[in-house]
């Protein structure tokens, strides 16, 4: 079963603050998840970015 929007790289998802290492794991573990198709995973990296923003880049 494929989702068709889950194919391509969704322009909402969020963005790693430049220079922190922390979003750049998140960005890089995302990455990683959407190109081996796990896109649970990579939905899962999303949340832990947005709510490492919240929390660190207020
Ligand atoms: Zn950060």
């Amino acid at each position: 079963m494929e989702n068709v929007c889950a194919t391509t790289k969704s322009p909402s998802w969020p963005e790693g603050v430049p220079g922190c290492p922390a979003c750049d794991e998140f960005a890089q573990e995302r990455e990683a998840a959407f190109y081996r198709r796990d896109y649970s995973a990579a939905t899962d990296e999303n949340v832990k970015l947005t709510r490492h923003k919240w929390r660190v880049h207020p």
